[in-house]
């Protein structure tokens, strides 16, 4: 065997960091069925309940009639069709962008925006709290890599000042996937025109929740669209539009770069078309079915009135992620091990997750699940809090 594996794989053991995957046989839903049991699931990124809808069901089987099953070439050499082609167009239109480029996954997205941009004579500017793959990306390209406290624009600013980097990208996930709290969108863009730098804007779990129709983190302002040219803006399609993949919206010059320089756009096969196809279905329903995102907050809402004065308080997010603050690792785990027992699921999120000492349930909403569901949530962990 290969020298130390064992090794490391124990220390997953010793310090009960070995992760385990559930196995479900069906698809994802407010309930799911884990080894023949039904489970309450507050886990899942399918914020609008689009995963299992019906038409996007029978749109996917039309698209694997109408383009087979395997695009079977990557986008430059021939696996690019008319379904991936309008799908960007129509992406592009929706956030209002001029050009839009499909990814495979998110991941891919972001390794490919900025290695396809950076180089050694770069600089990356990264808030501490951002998704792994904005990590492993700013890594990857070799630019200087500076990482700024949780939303604090005094450092940041103080870096961006003091680099001389030919090229400055400032990156961010628009809504924090672990706290659900969302970025100063307004103030970023000023910032980075202010010292020339661009800015991306990771909105996976913004998309088709936040703003106008849907349209993402620039349309959710009072002040209207935040929209400037400094701004290159990813989001994917397999949270809230409920299929998979990913896309970048931005400028011409700039999606034309990715087409000529992203390694992770253009050597990899593309994405079966039926999923391309799937999604135009889906990018209506986000954009014309306002009721769900309707749904959706008053699921937030009630969850936060069914919790208040419990003695493990929720982060103050607006968004489906509801974080519940337990603190002590174990304690994140015993509640989550006694919702499990109990029919519910929630995961416990740790170190080196979140900061030590803020241990969290990480609750996700979705339009799918019905007031009931949240009662039920709700009751149970006031019942859990007895005990403890
Ligand atoms: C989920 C996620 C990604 C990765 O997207 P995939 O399509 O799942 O690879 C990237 N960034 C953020 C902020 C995410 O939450």
């Amino acid at each position: 065997m290969f020298p130390g594996l064992f090794e490391q794989l124990r220390v997953r053991d010793e310090k009960g960091l070995r992760r385990k995957r559930l196995i479900l046989s069906g698809p994802q839903e407010a309930h799911v069925t884990v080894a023949g049991r039904k489970y309450l699931a507050f886990c899942s990124n399918d914020y609008l309940g689009l995963a299992n809808h019906p038409e996007l069901i029978q749109s996917a089987c039309d698209g694997a009639h109408q383009y087979g099953v395997g695009a079977s070439a990557s986008h430059l050499i021939n696996g690019h069709t008319a379904a991936h082609h309008e799908l960007e167009q129509a992406l592009a239109s929706f956030t209002g962008f001029p050009n839009a480029l499909l990814f495979s996954t998110g991941y891919m997205a972001n390794i490919g925006i900025l290695t396809a941009l950076l180089g050694r004579q770069d600089a990356v500017f990264a808030d501490k709290l951002n998704h792994a793959s904005l990590n492993d990306a700013a890594l990857l390209c070799g630019a200087k890599f500076f990482r700024y406290p949780h939303l604090d624009l005094i450092k940041l600013e103080q870096r961006l000042a003091a680099s001389h980097a030919r090229r400055k990208l400032v990156v961010t996930d628009a809504v924090f996937s672990m706290d659900g709290d969302i970025a100063p969108v307004s103030r970023l863009i000023a910032l980075c025109k202010k010292y020339q730098a661009m800015l991306l804007l990771d909105d996976a779990h913004g998309f088709g929740v936040l703003g106008k129709q849907g349209k993402g983190v620039l349309f959710s302002s009072d002040a209207g669209n935040l929209h400037a040219p400094n701004i290159i803006y990813m989001a994917t399609l397999g949270k809230s539009a409920g299929v998979s993949g990913a896309f970048v919206a931005a400028q011409a010059n700039v999606i034309e770069t990715f087409i000529q320089y992203a390694r992770s756009y253009i050597y990899t096969t593309a994405a079966p078309a039926l999923l391309s196809h799937a999604l135009r279905k889906s990018l209506t329903l986000i954009e014309q079915e306002s009721w769900r995102r309707d749904k959706l907050q008053q699921n937030i809402a009630s969850l936060k009135k069914g919790l208040k004065s419990l003695r493990w308080q929720l982060l103050p997010s607006q968004t489906p992620i509801q974080p519940l603050i337990v603190e002590e690792n174990n304690k994140a785990i015993w509640l989550s091990d006694a919702l499990r027992k109990r029919g519910i699921l929630v995961p416990a999120i740790r170190p080196p997750t979140v900061p030590p000492g803020l241990a969290r349930l990480r609750i996700s909403l979705s339009t799918s699940h019905s007031s009931t569901d949240i009662d039920r949530l709700a009751t149970t962990l006031w019942e859990l809090s007895q005990y403890s």
